[in-house]
Parts: C-alpha cells; sequence; structure tokens
C-alpha cells in the first residue's frame, strides 16, 4: 500500500474548496515562498520543531537523545539537525510538550479512512476532502490512489497545487479530481524566481492547458503588500487569466502567521516588517478584478 508524508489532517475547513471539508496537509514543496505559513510543509522530510518559549530547560531531552543531537545553550535546548535521526524519543520525554517531529508516515487507507469519518457533513454541505501541502502533486503516486479512494466513496475531491509539476501529473489525476485550487502568484519570471525559488514558466504553461481541460479551477491570488499586490503584477495577472476558463479567483490576505513555525524550526523570517493588508486594500484588489469581469472573493 502506498504512503505519503503528511504533516496535518485538518477538520471542518471551510477555506479550501466549496462545503466543509477535510484537508489533507501533505509534506515538501518545490517552492519555498518567503510568506509561506505552512513552513513545515517546504521540506521533503520529517522535521524537528521545538517550541522556544515552552523549554524550561529541564534537560530531559539532552538525555532521552541517543543521537547528542541536542544541547542546552541559553536557557534552552538546541537541536542539531544535521544528527538527529527524527526518532522522536525527545518529544516523549518533553514535560513541556515543546517538542514535535513534524511529518507522519501514512498509508492510502488511513487517509481515506480518515476523511470518511466525516462524510455526512460533506454530504450536508457540498464539501469533501482537499489536498494541499506543501505540494501535493510532489507525492503523485498517493494523491493519485487517494483521490481514487475519495471518489470511489463517493466524496468530491480538490487539489490545492502550485502548477509547479510535470504536466503528467496534472493528466493523471484530472478523472479524479472535482476542482484545482490554483496558487497564482507573481507574473514577471525574475520576481517570482526570487520571492519563490523557480521560474514561473512551467506553472503558467500547467495553468493555461489545464484550463484546456478542465473548468474546474479556483485561482487563488496571495495578496501580499510590496511583494504581489503591485499594479504591474495584477494587471499582468489579469491579461493572462482573460485568456483562460476558470470558476472564480479566490483573493487570500497574507498575514504573517508563518513567523512562529520558522522561529520552531530554526528559520529566518523573510517577511520581517509585512504586515496583512487591510480591508480596503483588499476591496480595492477585489474591484480591479470584478471589474475586468471575474467572479471574485476575498478569502479561500
Ligand atoms: S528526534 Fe531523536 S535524534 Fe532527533 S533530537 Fe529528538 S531524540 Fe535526538
Ligand atoms: S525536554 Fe522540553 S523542556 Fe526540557 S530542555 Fe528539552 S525541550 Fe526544553
Amino acid at each position: 500500500m502506498t504512503k505519503g508524508l503528511i504533516f496535518n489532517i485538518q477538520k471542518f475547513c471551510v477555506h479550501d474548496g466549496p462545503g466543509i471539508r477535510t484537508t489533507v496537509f501533505l509534506k515538501g514543496c518545490p517552492l519555498d515562498c518567503w510568506w509561506c505559513h505552512n513552513v513545515e510543509s517546504i521540506s521533503f522530510g520529517k522535521e524537528p520543531m521545538v517550541r522556544a518559549d515552552l523549554c524550561g530547560a529541564c534537560g530531559a531531552c539532552v538525555t532521552a537523545c541517543s543521537e547528542g543531537a541536542v544541547a542546552l545553550a541559553d536557557g534552552r535546548a538546541v537541536t542539531d539537525l544535521a544528527r538527529c535521526v527524527r526518532c522522536g524519543d525527545c518529544v516523549v520525554d518533553c514535560p513541556q510538550s515543546g517538542r514535535a517531529i513534524c511529518g507522519r508516515e501514512m498509508s492510502v487507507a488511513e487517509v481515506v479512512a480518515e476523511i470518511a469519518k466525516d462524510k455526512v457533513f460533506y454530504e450536508q454541505s457540498g464539501g469533501g476532502a482537499t489536498f494541499s501541502g506543501g505540494e501535493a502533486m510532489a507525492q503523485i503516486d498517493f494523491l493519485h490512489e487517494a483521490l481514487r479512494g475519495c471518489r470511489e466513496q463517493g466524496i468530491h475531491t480538490a487539489v490545492d497545487t502550485s502548477g509547479q509539476v510535470r504536466w503528467e501529473s496534472f493528466a493523471r489525476i484530472l478523472p479524479d479530481t472535482g476542482l484545482f485550487l490554483y496558487d497564482l502568484k507573481i507574473m514577471d519570471e525574475e520576481r517570482h524566481r526570487r520571492f519563490t525559488g523557480v521560474s514561473n514558466r512551467l506553472i503558467l504553461e500547467n495553468l493555461a492547458r489545464l484550463a484546456q481541460e478542465t473548468e474546474q479551477i479556483r485561482i487563488r491570488f496571495p495578496v501580499i503588500p510590496t511583494v504581489t499586490d503591485d499594479e504591474e503584477n495584477i494587471a499582468r495577472m489579469i491579461a493572462f487569466l482573460h485568456g483562460i476558463r476558470f470558476q472564480q479567483i479566490d483573493l487570500l490576505p497574507f498575514h504573517p502567521l508563518g513567523k512562529g513555525k520558522a522561529a520552531q524550526l530554526g528559520r529566518d523570517n523573510r517577511m520581517e516588517g509585512i504586515a496583512a493588508p487591510s480591508d480596503d486594500r483588499m476591496e480595492q484588489v477585489r474591484q480591479q478584478f470584478a471589474e475586468a469581469g471575474f467572479a471574485v472573493q476575498v478569502g479561500g
């Protein structure tokens, strides 16, 4: 049975597609967006997470770790990621519940069974299951089987994607995917590379091609002050979207949520000083897309 590396399964989601949904977050992403609020999703492997604010420097994790990967410094536990083998022994022993291993291998059957528990809510609300990440399609074998498993049970499926995957992956899951949530961020290629780590060429090509196959696409545009919300980016996005078929655009206001998680993973916060857009700014952007003739809403 194919297994996937999952970092969260969230129930009763109302922003990841229609109705009440269960969202499965798969670990690993080919992009490294500066503003990512699921920082723990980026790495393709399991990762130790440490809440420095909870650590009482008791040393239990130092004792628990047979790899010598933890030491106390400046009144808290510091983990050497190069030595850590992600065994989880320190997690069990931490009296403050301040340690965790992010990422859990689960079989398709386990995940589909978890999703199916809330089937009655999907039926009542027109919801279903959403596979997100990370980049859900980066674990294509697992995703394909999980989508099929849901479909066999009559559960609506959605896939949230960055679009940075081979076209063959889209072609493979198309028959079992009820809706694509397609992230579109920055239209200028160099700027996209700077803020996400990759070119946007494949992403735009895949979106144009996908739109020839299905209308079941929602565009997701993260509105990030000084990064994505400039007039040039919005104008270029509108021009591009005029050439393709899709249902609607969801405008996702940036929120500096990733800051705390970045610290837990020992990563830098690259969005220092950037605040959430105001309600007025979100309304201005919404109007721009609406005046261009698109169905648009703020939020997922
Ligand atoms: S997960 Fe295992 S190897 Fe890593 S720090 Fe904890 S005890 Fe040590
Ligand atoms: S076991 Fe928990 S509280 Fe104790 S030093 Fe390690 S992280 Fe801190």
